[in-house]
């Protein structure tokens, strides 16, 4: 049958291609002789492959030069205290607009080890429409530019009443997947198992005049300054995670870029949501339409009995981890960077033949 589609909402979908370089990278790295589990992070081929992967992130997306790219180890939620620790200063707050589940938790950690404060906050399947208030004492607005578990997205930055103030996103589930407007960022940043690696490990851009404001009782660790300084290598870093990054930046760049990214993953989600609402009343989104994911279709079926069934016959015809997260339950697909047009054509086809079989007209 071959390699699964596997919808899983992460870790997700790697190349082949990449795959195979990392497995013979596993036995001997390039012709050195020695494993890239083996590898000294101090010497030249390490070295090399960071200096790629800086280089290439920084051109896939357009990164101005007054921007730092910084890799941390702990993955994606370890940023949610890191945000508010290097740029909450003394008297201000983290705000926080609240559009889902991981948007909620980054709010929650912001206010454990800082000051936050909830500028919006919705049904887990809206964006904001009105213009939000942001008072004088937020330090940065913080969203979550596409939600994992609950599948909305933004296409633009919230719209709020101040000019000036600066935002910071997590972007873990839509990295690498369009351009990025700089303007008004202090920080984006991604944990990069969903659409740019492997588990361990956030790429965070800074920009640099945002650095040097955690307080001296932060560990250096949570500091980004500190990254800053020693080019993300204070302490050995998750070679294996930065090398597998590299070469997910050096496929992004030859499947044609960031632009292509977002053509195939509005051409992949938009032939789902059409079967999700072509079908009568059969497959139900909750989704406000304009504010549907591209990279996480949430949905469900009109009678949930069916669910399990729906999930066990797609896994044994290769369409593998479509159950919803826990908390929202229902079905979703996850279509990232690597998700071939191939996979949703299968589970289209699949999603007709199920409903024609449970008794579906269209
Ligand atoms: C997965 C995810 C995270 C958490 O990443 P971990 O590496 O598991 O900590 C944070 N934010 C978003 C949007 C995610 O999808």
């Amino acid at each position: 049958m071959g390699r699964p589609f596997n919808f899983a909402a992460g870790p997700s979908m790697l190349p082949e291609s990449v795959l195979k370089s990392v497995s013979e990278a596993v036995i001997d790295y390039e012709g050195h002789g020695y494993s890239i589990l083996e590898m000294m992070h101090r010497k030249p081929p390490f070295e090399a492959i960071l200096l790629e992967l800086k280089s290439r992130v920084k051109m896939l997306l357009a990164v101005p030069d007054d921007f730092e790219i910084l890799f941390c180890p702990g993955g994606g939620k370890m940023q949610f205290a890191m945000v508010p620790l290097n740029l909450v200063t003394q008297g201000c707050r983290g705000g926080y607009v609240v559009t889902g589940t991981w948007s909620r938790m980054a709010s929650e950690e912001c206010r454990r080890v800082s000051r936050e404060t909830t500028l919006w906050a919705g049904n887990n399947r809206e964006l904001p429409r009105n213009v939000i208030r942001v008072p004088r004492d937020v330090e940065y607005v913080y969203f979550c530019d596409n939600e994992t578990v609950d599948g909305t997205e933004f296409t633009s930055l919230p719209a709020v009443d101040d000019n000036d103030v600066l935002f910071v996103s997590d972007m873990s589930s839509n990295f690498m997947s369009r351009p990025i407007d700089w303007t008004r960022y202090a920080a984006i940043w991604a944990g990069v198992q969903k659409n740019f690696g492997t588990a361990g490990l956030a790429c965070v851009i800074v920009r640099r005049d945002q650095l040097g404001c955690a307080s001296e009782t932060v560990p250096q660790m949570l500091d980004w300054s500190v990254y800053a300084r020693n080019n993300s290598l204070q302490n050995t870093p998750p070679v294996l995670q930065f090398y597998t990054a590299m070469l997910m930046a050096r496929w992004v760049d030859e499947q044609g870029g960031v632009e292509e990214m977002d053509r195939r993953a509005k051409a992949r989600s938009k032939l789902l949501y059409d079967t999700i609402d072509g079908m009568g009343d059969f497959y139900v989104s909750r989704i406000a339409p304009e504010a549907r994911s591209r990279m996480n279709v949430v949905f469900t079926l009109a009678d949930e009995s069916l669910l399990p069934v729906f999930v066990r016959e797609a896994e044994a015809t290769g369409l593998t981890n479509l159950a919803g997260h826990r908390s929202v339950g229902g079905l979703r697909a996850s279509l990232y960077n690597v998700m071939p047009m191939e996979g949703v054509e299968r589970l289209v086809d699949f999603m007709r033949d199920f409903a024609g079989r449970h008794g579906c007209q269209n």
